[in-house]
């Protein structure tokens, strides 16, 4: 399958071809044609899938055909962080390099003047975080009763972030005849209830998500005691020769203090999290990505949308609360056919949580002892005995973070449920038995 044969115009496959995509991804082509054939869909897709390109691609295309003559915005992509704001907008401009549409980028962060000299002198392309945008709304700066095309992307992290109430709002300023997409990377009961309300006869598109399709990550988690994570953090770096690494912890405080303790170690580092300025995080991802800081320290939701390619290394220095973040985490890896590893250290306390994820995987993950720091007598057989113990009950909902969508400073560990030392893992296999002890 080939770009052209999804009907995209001569502009879109000259912009196409070169960023040396050779034929697009099971999502795109899906998406594209349906997109262009005006119909709403519903995607089950995350980062990493080429999911922006498939739904920007055919909303460019669909936009540039119309000739509607005015200064209002025809589309609007919704997006739960500045940092996924910003990606889209890029892969807008990227993708619409040829095409005379005008496109901005609103998030919060940075001053409001610059944006609203952008909207008043008019543009075709709104790529938005809600809060922001409703700013802009109630001063009278933007016009949305125009918009001919609405993406909602990311639609669970918008829920999870407590943006259900600013997104109704945004809907209700929107005229009912536009063609609608909503992509997320899981199906929740919140999800069908929000897609039921927004999207006529959807084609719905699930692609695998990149943790079963992409045997390129390997994951890994190494047991160690609290306290000894840090050295065995930098042991990992300096001793694999680690030169480019993404590692999450839970809070924000976390992020800084491991931060610096990896650059008291010799190891360049800085941390990104919500309490850091736009200007902070841009220059952080910007000294990331060309190689000149080997460690990048990120909460989740800082994360979120960063594009990096080819991350050779994720590390979860602390197992986050909701086993779809891990997920999301180690989507960060391994992406476009490169090889990555996504290694967790998992200290005694977080075993209930390594359950649940392993329950959402379907899947064990390897485990590996690492000399000198593995927690004093922890034997593959004893961790993996705590792990059942520990199991956690199913989830109902996700952990939600403050409801204004900020991240919380200090959240609680899910605990372990009190009957489950009878349940099995979902994939039935016995968690004990002489599986061989690796060592690295
Ligand atoms: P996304 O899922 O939108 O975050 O995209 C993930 C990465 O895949 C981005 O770095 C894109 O530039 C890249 N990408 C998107 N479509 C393709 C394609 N058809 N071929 C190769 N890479 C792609």
């Amino acid at each position: 399958m080939s770009f052209s044969a999804l009907g995209l115009s001569a502009e879109l496959l000259r912009a196409i071809a070169a960023q040396g995509y050779t034929q697009p991804t099971p999502i795109q082509s899906q998406a594209i044609p349906a997109v262009l054939s005006r119909r709403d869909v519903l995607a089950a897709a995350q980062t990493g899938t080429g999911k922006t390109a498939a739904f920007t691609l055919p909303m460019l295309q669909r936009l540039s055909q119309s000739d509607a003559r005015h200064r209002a915005p025809r589309a609007l992509v919704l997006t739960p962080t500045r940092e996924l704001a910003a990606q889209v907008g890029e892969s807008v401009s990227t993708y619409g390099q040829h095409l005379p549409l005008k496109a901005l980028q609103i998030f919060g962060g940075v001053g409001l003047g610059p944006q609203t000299t952008a909207l008043r002198r008019g543009v075709d392309i709104l790529v938005a975080t809600p809060g922001r945008l409703l700013d802009h709304v109630s001063q009278g700066n933007v016009d949305l009763s125009k918009i001919e095309f609405f993406v909602l992307d990311e639609a669970d992290r918008m829920l999870d972030m407590g943006f259900i109430h600013d997104i109704r709002r945004v809907l209700k300023l929107l005229p009912a005849a536009r063609q609608n997409l909503l992509f997320s990377a899981t199906y929740s009961r919140e999800i069908e209830q929000l897609a039921v309300g927004l999207l006529r006869n959807p084609l719905r598109i699930d692609v695998a998500p990149r943790n079963t399709a992409a045997e390129t990550v390997t994951q890994i988690v190494h047991p160690v005691a609290r306290d000894a994570k840090r050295s065995l953090l930098s042991h990992l770096i300096l001793n694999g020769d680690w030169q480019q690494v993404l590692i999450f912890t839970r809070t924000k405080h976390g992020a800084n203090r491991l931060a610096e303790q990896l650059e008291r170690d010799g190891i360049t580092a800085a941390a990104i999290h919500g309490n850091k300025s736009q200007g902070a995080r841009t220059r952080a991802l910007a000294e990331f990505k060309s190689g000149a800081l080997r460690a990048l320290v990120a909460t989740d939701i800082a994360a979120r949308g960063l594009d990096i390619d080819r991350l050779p290394h994720v590390v979860n220095f602390e197992l986050p609360n909701v086993p779809e973040d891990y997920v999301h985490r180690i989507g960060r890896t391994g992406r476009a056919g490169a090889d990555g590893t996504a290694v967790s250290l998992i200290s005694p306390d977080e075993r209930g949580l390594l359950a649940g994820i392993e329950r959402l995987l379907g899947r064990r993950i390897d485990v590996q002892r690492i000399d000198g720091f593995a927690e004093r007598g922890a034997t593959d057989e004893t961790l993996q005995a705590d792990v059942r113990r520990q199991s956690p009950a199913p989830r109902k909902h996700h952990a939600r973070p403050r409801a204004d969508g900020r991240e919380q400073g200090n959240q609680r560990a899910q605990t372990a449920h009190p009957r489950s030392h009878a349940r099995k893992t979902t994939n039935g296999r016995s968690h004990g038995g002489a599986r061989p002890r690796a060592t690295v």
